[in-house]
């Protein structure tokens, strides 16, 4: 039966699902008059933070990103259509809690607000409080009509009746939720394990090893490391720091101050961490920057000419990332790089690069020559292949050399990191990288570069780059490595890191090619990275069995030959957002943003960052008004149709 409410369902209650909420809430008064409209959100795990910022994980547990640039509010930077309510940032949010203005969070959280500053990096558990109270702020202030309920389960389908109401099965509930509009705000939803990752399940499970599967640090078992074991952790990005202090600080030891650095004071219960990668460096620190409001770097030479320009070529498979984007990058990194290296130190020379680079193409041999005359010291200059691949071509003569090596390269990087990038060229640039991320998504989502560009360049070689040298971890981090190194709880095992499975000896097997002698024996393998959303590898049930029903689809990115690039995307339309069906349709009802549309857009699980026209909260707004309007063009069919009838009621005659 249809009703006169508008009902929407949002599944996934992390932060998109609290922005696409918060956007029914600020819109409804605008696109749906008088009219009572109820929010289901369903999330087996507690509203606002959802399953990623649980608030009784470890609260060793840090976030990646600033507290005075983590947000759910629009601001007034947001360019969307519904109207701005906002709302305080993480940080704001903390001197409430601090100045005894919010009062219904733990002791700990209490506790963490008093000493938090714009650029501390809070605990996990934190951002989840911040996140649970934002929901629950957004639901008070919703306005007169709109009314939410909380589905403490999993949704496992969605399917249509053939009135069009869309069709929501929940978990443990007989009946259906009957709406107008989904959203689906999965976020990191569970997939499958890929091929490689069942072999080694199945290997370990043979032989009685542990194998750590991609997977949130903070959901995985780890009771069973005993102290001293080797335990090889394969990966040295974000994930790595999480194990590395859940392994460390997570058993007792310590961190106490020494000097300008830190020394390890361990409780004994430590394993040994053998860890690698391809690159062999952990990610780099992120910079120390004292300043609430950070803003967002305004580029010079990605202008929105050049992006249009560029996005001409979408869906064409013309435009080919290395041959077209990337020169532009290189040119806007390097062009923040010398001024930031030059400007103090060699005012002549920054007066020649400011007359003369902008004229110059990436690369060219003027281009070249330019740099080397202003700056005469290779190992000063920006080299892409050295940021990638800094262990290339040294050659180590063993472990101990690597060590060394990597030590020193920690502590340069833990210097930059607290110059900042006011006084430390390296690390203006890696800001500017972060910063550009927003223009090469622009141009590169929505098949902007070829299937076979987007595979080979992004997803293989700059996204990790990026990730690696802009994205990592707080400083904080990078100095606990390095005096856990010291501590011999961390060994780095070296560039190139192979890791096998020993059938005959039973044991994980993991080496480095670059680094002579470190061939490491253990019976577990820890894979330091999260599982990639992949919607043909779901085994989350809703998502599986909209793809299995022909309702959804991986999206495609065309070459210019035909060929073409299957990622494990969710299609969706590009700035609507319907979900695309199986042949091509996109759903009018149907909705999906974040990490589940990774590739159909470039870079989607970071969340909203306030005062920089945040794209999350865009595309929270775009949704939510297409949810109502979906909601209100049901509403004129019901008067439609009640009119019709009314009018035939009156024109048959009355028999006898
Ligand atoms: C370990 C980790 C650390 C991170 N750290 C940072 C950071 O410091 N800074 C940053 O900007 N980003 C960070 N991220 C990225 C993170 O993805 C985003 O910040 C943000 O959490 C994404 O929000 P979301 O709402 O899109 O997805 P999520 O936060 O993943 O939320 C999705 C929700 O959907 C629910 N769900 C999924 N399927 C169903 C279903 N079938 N039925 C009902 N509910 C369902 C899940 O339970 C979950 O609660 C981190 C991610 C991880 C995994």
């Amino acid at each position: 039966m249809s009703t006169r409410t508008i009902d929407i369902c949002i599944v996934g209650a992390g932060p998109r699902g609290t922005v696409a909420l918060e956007r029914v809430c600020a819109n409804a008064p605008l696109l749906s008059p008088g009219q009572d409209v109820h929010v289901h959100v369903v999330d087996p795990y507690p509203v606002g933070g959802g399953r990623v910022w649980k608030f009784d994980q470890p609260r060793e547990l840090l976030m990646n990103t600033v507290a005075g640039d983590v947000t759910v509010f629009t601001d007034q930077t947001v360019t969307c259509e519904g109207p701005l309510t906002p709302g305080p940032t993480q940080y704001q949010w903390a001197r409430m809690v601090a100045d005894g203005l919010v009062t219904d969070v733990s002791d700990e959280a209490k506790a963490e607000a008093a000493q938090m500053e714009a650029w501390s990096y809070a605990s996990r558990a934190f951002q989840g409080e911040y996140l649970g109270w934002s929901f629950r702020h957004i639901v008070e202030r919703a306005p007169a009509g709109v009314s939410v309920s909380v589905h403490q389960t999993r949704a496992v389908s969605v399917t249509e009746s053939p009135d069009g109401m869309q069709e929501v099965r929940l978990e443990g509930e007989d009946l259906p939720l009957r709406v107008d509009a989904v959203v689906l705000a999965q976020g990191h939803y569970d997939v499958a394990p890929t091929t490689r990752e069942q072999h080694l399940i199945d290997f370990a499970a043979r032989h009685g090893l542990h194998y750590v599967a991609p997977n949130s640090p903070a959901e995985a078992d780890l009771s069973w490391v005993t102290a001293g074991e080797p335990v090889i952790v394969r990966g040295l990005g974000l994930n790595f720091y999480d194990y590395m202090i859940l392994l460390s600080e997570g058993r007792g030891g310590h961190f106490v101050t020494e000097g300008d650095g830190l020394r390890y004071l361990p409780s004994g219960e430590e394993p040994v961490m053998y860890a690698g990668s391809g690159r062999g460096m952990p990610y780099r620190a992120r910079a120390e920057i004292k300043q609430e409001v950070v803003p967002r770097y305004k580029p010079d030479f990605i202008t929105a000419t050049e992006i249009a320009e560029l996005r001409l070529g979408a869906g064409t498979g013309r435009t080919d990332f290395l041959r077209d984007l990337f020169p532009l990058v290189a040119k806007e990194v390097a062009w923040v790089y010398y001024r930031a290296l030059l400007k103090d130190t060699a005012p002549e020379g920054h007066a020649r690069l400011v007359a003369e680079f902008p004229g110059l193409s990436w690369g060219s041999p003027r281009m070249e020559r330019l740099i080397e005359e202003l700056v005469p010291d290779p190992e000063l200059r920006f080299d892409w292949k050295r940021l990638d691949r800094p262990a290339d071509g040294i050659g180590f003569a063993g472990q101990a050399a690597f060590r060394e090596w990597i030590t020193a390269q920690l502590a340069e990087d833990l210097r930059h990191s607290r110059l900042g990038p006011e006084r430390s060229a390296v690390k203006a640039a890696a800001a500017v990288m972060r910063d550009l991320r927003e223009e090469v998504r622009a141009v590169i989502s929505h098949q902007g570069i070829s299937g076979a560009s987007y595979r080979d360049h992004i997803d293989r070689w700059f996204s990790g780059l990026n990730n690696y040298a802009a994205s990592g971890p707080p400083a904080t981090r990078v100095a606990q490595l390095l005096a856990l190194v010291r501590a011999g709880i961390v060994e780095p095992l070296g560039p190139r890191m192979k890791v096998s499975a020993e059938e005959d000896d039973g044991v994980f097997l993991a080496s480095s090619p670059d680094v002579p002698g470190t061939e490491v024996r253990a019976t577990a393998l820890v894979e330091a990275h999260l599982p990639l959303t992949d919607v043909r590898r779901a085994t989350d049930p809703l998502l599986a069995s909209l793809r299995a029903a022909g309702e959804c689809r991986a999206h495609f990115i065309p070459d210019a030959d035909g060929g073409g690039y299957e990622t494990g995307g969710l299609d969706v339309t590009e700035s609507t957002f319907q979900v695309v069906r199986g042949d091509g349709t996109p759903h009018p009802a149907r909705f999906s943003y974040g990490p589940p549309v990774e590739s159909v857009q470039w870079v989607t699980a970071i969340g909203a960052r306030p005062h920089v026209n945040s794209r999350t909260l865009l595309q929270g707004d775009s949704i939510a008004r297409s949810c109502l309007r979906q909601g209100m063009a049901r509403l004129a069919r019901l008067d439609a149709d009640d009119a019709a009838r009314r009018e035939t009621a009156t024109t048959v005659p009355l028999a006898g």
